[in-house]
């Protein structure tokens, strides 16, 4: 029986509480060869507007997710025999240079999506997702973005800067990175600056569904929604921790009340199956603001092993 070359420590072995931490227990690979998934960490939190420390994301999320399996019993699909799945590392930063870092990720970024690998970013604060826009658009044209976030990111500028986490997502529409008719806000809530605030991003094209909206459809009703806007297009799944409530994940830099539960997000994911994912990651963990037993980094950990899941269903 030959499986997939690369796979996580065996937990009947070394148990899940000993090991370097990588993510998922997978080992640490830069060779793509045989390669089906790798997790990559992008320590870079010069982008934020507010509280700072998603530079320590990855080290946070790699640490929890030491806790995750292999198998999917909802998805009924064993991830890591679905999927050679390794720890690529963190990719270089510049921190205080937002436009050094971003041509940083492309550079190192390429090779990775060019071998047809599937990238699983973890944040980082989101003005990341910029440059994983831009590789991944270069191999699948213009994306369908699905965004889970309590803020839509699509403001023109923020003290002047035309780069930063709340930013990202207009810029992607500006440079065609995106297409606005296939893709879908989600989770928006909270005090804004204006009541157009929402209009930007309805009319650069996007669908945008706020918490109250999101939660009255449901995950069912939510996924219908997506398939039918993404279609068969590659999508690129943008996960900001902040889409939850902060009493399941304070660690993060902008917090806003009255959002989902880690449950929520849950079925939300799970009832995407079946979309073509050709890129993902997860966003805004900051640890120093994270709460006892990690609460922020355990959730985003998982989330990211639901991504891969729904990758498993459609390798
Ligand atoms: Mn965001
Ligand atoms: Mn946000």
């Amino acid at each position: 029986m030959q499986g997939p070359p690369y796979r996580p420590l065996d937990a009947q072995v070394i148990p899940r509480f000993a090991g370097i931490r990588t993510f998922m227990r997978a080992p640490h690979v830069t060779n793509l060869d045989g390669v089906d998934a790798a997790a990559y960490g992008i320590p870079f939190d010069t982008g934020t507007s507010y509280r700072t420390g998603s530079r320590f994301g990855p080290e946070a999320i790699r640490s929890a997710s030491a806790l995750l399996r292999p198998y999917h019993p909802v998805h009924e699909v064993n991830v890591v025999d679905a999927l050679s799945i390794v720890d690529y590392g963190d990719l270089p930063v510049s921190p205080g240079d937002i436009e050094r870092t971003y041509a940083q990720v492309e550079d190192t970024l390429t090779p990775i999506v060019d071998a047809g690998v599937f990238p699983l970013a973890m944040g980082g604060d989101h003005s990341v997702t910029l440059p994983e826009l831009r590789v991944l658009a270069r191999r699948h044209g213009p994306l369908a973005l699905v965004q889970l976030d309590a803020h839509a990111d699509t403001w023109d500028s923020y003290f002047g800067q035309k780069y930063f986490h709340g930013t990202t997502f207009k810029r992607a529409v500006e440079e065609g990175l995106l297409d606005p008719a296939a893709s879908v806000q989600a989770g928006m809530r909270g005090p804004v600056y204006a009541a157009d605030d929402l209009e930007v991003s309805r009319q650069l094209g996007f669908t945008v569904l706020q918490s109250e909206e999101l939660r009255a459809l449901g995950p069912e009703a939510y996924a219908r929604l997506v398939r039918g806007r993404v279609g068969e297009r590659a999508v690129f799944l943008s996960f900001d921790v902040d889409f939850l409530d902060p009493a399941f994940a304070p660690g993060t830099g902008t917090p806003e009340i009255a959002g989902f539960s880690t449950a929520e997000a849950v079925a939300f994911l799970r009832a995407l199956r079946g979309i073509n994912l050709a890129g993902c990651d997860v966003v805004e963990v900051s640890p120093p603001y994270d709460g006892p037993g990690q609460p922020t980094a355990l959730a985003a950990a998982n989330v990211l092993w639901e991504l891969l899941a729904l990758r498993a269903l459609r390798p």
